[in-house]
């Protein structure tokens, strides 16, 4: 018995002090399993849309990472900023995200 059952049933027999302790107990148990069933079902809730995400980030790299505007391979971060395997440090990142957003304004046009 631990301290959350002890005092869920404390509650009870506050509440209720004529009712037999071992319908009490069986109230509490009931409900504690409940509650736990609700919570490892919300954790497996959790757990699928983490995997959906990690496999949706893994099937389109592109939806989130930029290919080298001077030579189309991906970049990736380093402590000196983005670059491709060929080396273009600095090089403009490109994407699908980038590509189809409406230009920026300048601030002729703002
Ligand atoms: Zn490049």
């Amino acid at each position: 018995m631990n301290d959350q059952y002890l005092k869920l049933r404390q509650k009870m027999r506050d509440q209720f002090p004529r009712m037999p302790t071992e319908i009490v107990d069986r109230i509490v148990r009931q409900s504690m399993d409940e509650a736990r069933k609700e919570a490892e079902a919300e954790i497996q809730k959790l757990a699928g849309r983490i995997s959906e995400l990690t496999a949706s980030l893994q099937a389109e790299p592109d939806a989130v990472g930029c290919k080298c505007s001077v030579c189309g391979n991906w970049q990736k971060w380093t402590p000196s900023g983005m670059v491709c395997k060929n080396g273009h440090g600095g090089a403009r990142g490109i994407n699908k995200l980038l590509y189809s957003a409406p230009p920026l304004l300048t601030n002729k046009e703002a």
